[in-house]
């Protein structure tokens, strides 16, 4: 399913060269012409001048006007980069950060990596010679805590600030910071800004400090010029939270989109999206087609049922390609969405909100949205998170239909009765008001402030869940009793890019020697579904699954694939996945074991990563074998906040938060319903499920959580 073979160039010698060189140049010819005819060429000098006048800037332009790929360039153009500082540019997503680098790096006609290059997190293609460089929110935020004063950038450019994700809103309140103390008295007393080295207990604190002080006196002689560039075309929240700042607009260009709707609800969205991408291909004329979908799973299996159904149409009307891009999808595959159809097919892109402004992919003409999008949800009540498909705002679907109008007309077909539109909200609720804080409160910890509560959020998380988070990491232990980061466990799961939680079982695995286990775990968690089950071969799936499958759980499953990938590659488990013939092996393996293989990779790829942030820090990866017990062990006191009883009904009570849950049907243990169990993510849909469980004996938790558990007495 992706590309057909292109068709190869046989030719020797000079005549391939010539023609090879050819083609390059044709491209060069045609990038400068697309860059040329953006709608931001035309402000390119307007932008500068104001860049150069004001501290901070607002930029508001139409998806796809050019903000992202060329405002850099124009202030590299400029000379902003000439003291050698860099140019910061944040995305809220992977896959924007990636592709976005490819393409800017392609238009300067430079190496990925050299003068333009990404960041993210467990994926760093950058250099020395860095100077444009895109990188998630995130992960400049864990920048922050090696260099507080951000010193290696001049510019740093907030992407995508409409989305409002969670890093995006802390960024934004510490770039205000970050900006006040680069403009002010800094070098006089520059340790107040990383409290984080008082109770540092290894040696670079020193080395550390010196650098900071190193950096405040550079950065004396350079403010920091702050870029804030949204979608939205309501600049005034933006622009008040910084003080009146100004903002420019970019005249977007956009073609008319008619807009459809279904005269009834649909009862299923993804079959009602299967059914309109083959009456769009079988109807309507040339152009592509992009669907919004909510995630990889939906994605991977609306691509199956379109090559299902493309085999059983007449071979003249079989022209489509399908191209799935979502923040998952390993870096080499995502570009593949911007490579053109070969000439008489048509290409469906199926695609997350990433779509929606974050990415400008040319040649659609048509949208499907079927009107929903994953997103987090919490509880501050129960201290209870989760991810939950709800329907998208208005501005989002607005966003959504625009995209099928940047060439030319297009159309959008709403997969819901126009009825439904006037009761959608009118916009998104940020995520900071959504979403469990322990990792933002532990990270502003981390970043020496300590007054959360006082923190200037351009839109303050409520009261209530700022109490949860700061309870939650004290019974984690990377708090001390008033509220400091603890040392080591405090500064160490800072240092980890992983949820509070996770970081807090490597650590704990350590101790209980069974770092590999546990890495294999947090690793595999953070992918999406390893286990692939095709409908039509449900049967041999479920076969498959059963032979890695453990009475423990689902843990303990997952270490049993992972484990067993590696032994087929019959090297130890540590291989990484870059050499071709190991590659092709684990595919194979994956085909045979209805593995997901991009799932596995990605999942190996994050092991030798986190893999290396562990060693680093002193600690080994000790493996306990057989022990189970041991492992089940580990996990009941690092995942002891997420521990539920089975209920005479058998349906299951979290303990900590009063919830009734019952156990998804994915899980291992969907059938055998043990009498407690930890579990680590909890899905919303009509019900309340868990998944990723393991079996443990409900008397390990006073004895391994004694500080939640034990009763006072
Ligand atoms: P904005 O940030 O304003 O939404 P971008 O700078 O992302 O706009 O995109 C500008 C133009 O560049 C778009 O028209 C888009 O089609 C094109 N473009 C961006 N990335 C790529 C890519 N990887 N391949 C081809 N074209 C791209
Ligand atoms: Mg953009």
């Amino acid at each position: 399913n992706g590309h057909p073979p292109s068709s190869q160039n046989h030719q020797k010698g000079g005549k391939a060269q010539q023609h090879q060189q050819q083609q390059l140049f044709a491209r060069k010819r045609l990038i400068s012409q697309q860059r040329k005819s953006l709608p931001i060429a035309s402000v390119e000098r307007r932008i500068v001048d104001e860049v150069t006048k004001n501290d901070i800037l607002i930029v508001v332009g139409e998806t796809g006007s050019g903000k992202t790929t060329q405002l850099p360039q124009f202030l590299f153009n400029a000379g902003f980069c000439k003291n050698g500082k860099a140019i910061g540019v944040t995305q809220p997503r992977r896959v924007a950060a990636v592709t976005v680098a490819k393409r800017v790096a392609e238009e300067c006609n430079v190496e990925l990596g050299q003068k333009v290059g990404y960041a993210i997190r467990f994926d760093d293609v950058t250099s020395s010679s860095t100077r444009i460089k895109y990188m998630t929110d995130g992960l400049l935020l864990r920048e922050a805590l090696l260099d507080p004063l951000l010193s290696r950038y001049g510019v740093i450019i907030v992407d995508e600030a409409h989305e409002r994700t969670v890093h995006t809103d802390v960024l934004l309140g510490l770039l205000k910071k970050v900006q006040l103390t680069r403009s002010h008295s800094i070098a006089t007393e520059p340790v107040n800004n990383t409290k984080t080295d008082v109770d540092m207990s290894n040696a670079e604190v020193n080395s550390q400090r010196s650098n900071t002080l190193k950096a405040c006196q550079n950065a004396k002689l350079l403010p920091l010029k702050l870029i804030i560039m949204s979608a939205s075309l309501d600049a005034k929240g933006f622009s008040e939270y910084f003080g009146g700042a100004k903002a420019v607009y970019v005249q977007g260009r956009q073609y008319p989109v008619d807009i459809l709707y279904t005269y009834q609800p649909e009862p299923d969205y993804l079959d009602a999206t299967l059914i309109t991408i083959f009456q769009i291909h079988l109807e309507e004329g040339p152009g592509d087609i992009l669907a919004f979908l909510t995630g990889q799973e939906e994605i991977e299996s609306i691509e199956k049922l379109i090559h299902g159904r493309l085999d059983k149409l007449p071979e003249d009307r079989r022209k489509i390609i399908t191209v799935p891009i979502y923040s998952a999808l390993p870096s080499e595959q995502q570009m593949n969405a911007f490579k053109p159809a070969p000439s008489g097919f048509r290409k469906v892109i199926l695609a997350t909100n990433i779509a929606e402004t974050s990415v400008t992919i040319p040649g659609i003409k048509f949208v499907i949205d079927p009107g929903l999008v994953k997103a987090r949800s919490y509880n501050p009540v129960t201290g209870t998170e989760s991810l939950i498909i709800i329907p998208t705002s208005k501005a989002q679907a607005q966003q959504r239909s625009g995209r099928a109008g940047r060439e030319g007309p297009g159309k959008c077909f709403r997969l819901y009765p126009e009825s439904e539109f006037g009761n959608l909200s009118d916009s998104t609720i940020p995520e900071i008001k959504r979403c469990n804080l322990s990792n933002v409160v532990l990270q502003l910890k981390a970043l020496g402030i300590d007054d959360i509560i006082g923190f200037d959020f351009m839109e303050k998380p409520s009261r209530m869940t700022i109490v949860k988070s700061l309870e939650q990491l004290l019974l984690l232990g990377a708090l001390t009793d008033d509220y400091k980061l603890s040392d080591p466990i405090g500064h160490q799961m800072a240092r980890l890019p992983l949820d509070p939680i996770y970081s807090k079982a490597l650590i704990l695995a350590n101790e209980f020697k069974c770092l590999e286990e546990m890495l294999i775990v947090v690793s595999m968690l953070s992918v999406e579904s390893i286990f692939y089950f095709p409908r039509e071969k449900i049967e041999e799936a479920r076969a498959a699954r059963k032979s890695f499958s453990s009475p423990d759980g689902d843990h303990v499953t997952l270490v049993n694939v992972y484990r067993a990938s590696a032994e087929c590659l019959g090297k130890s488990r540590m291989v990484t996945t870059k050499d071709k013939t190991i590659e092709r092996n684990l595919n194979k393996w994956c085909i045979e074991n209805f593995i997901n293989a991009r799932s596995l990779k990605h999942a190996r790829d994050i092991y030798s990563q986190i893999q290396g942030h562990v060693q680093q820090m002193g600690m080994s990866v000790t493996s306990c074998g057989d022990d189970m017990l041991q492992f089940r062990r580990c996990l009941t006191a690092a995942f002891f906040l997420n521990a539920a009883l089975k209920q005479p009904d058998g349906m299951y009570r979290a303990i900590a938060s009063g919830q009734t849950v019952q156990i998804h049907p994915s899980s291992v243990l969907f059938r055998s319903k043990p009498e407690c169990i930890i579990f680590n993510e909890l899905v919303r849909t009509n019900h309340n499920y868990i998944r990723n469980l393991t079996r443990i004996d409900p008397l390990w938790l006073p004895e391994l959580a004694p500080q939640y558990y034990a009763s006072p007495n």
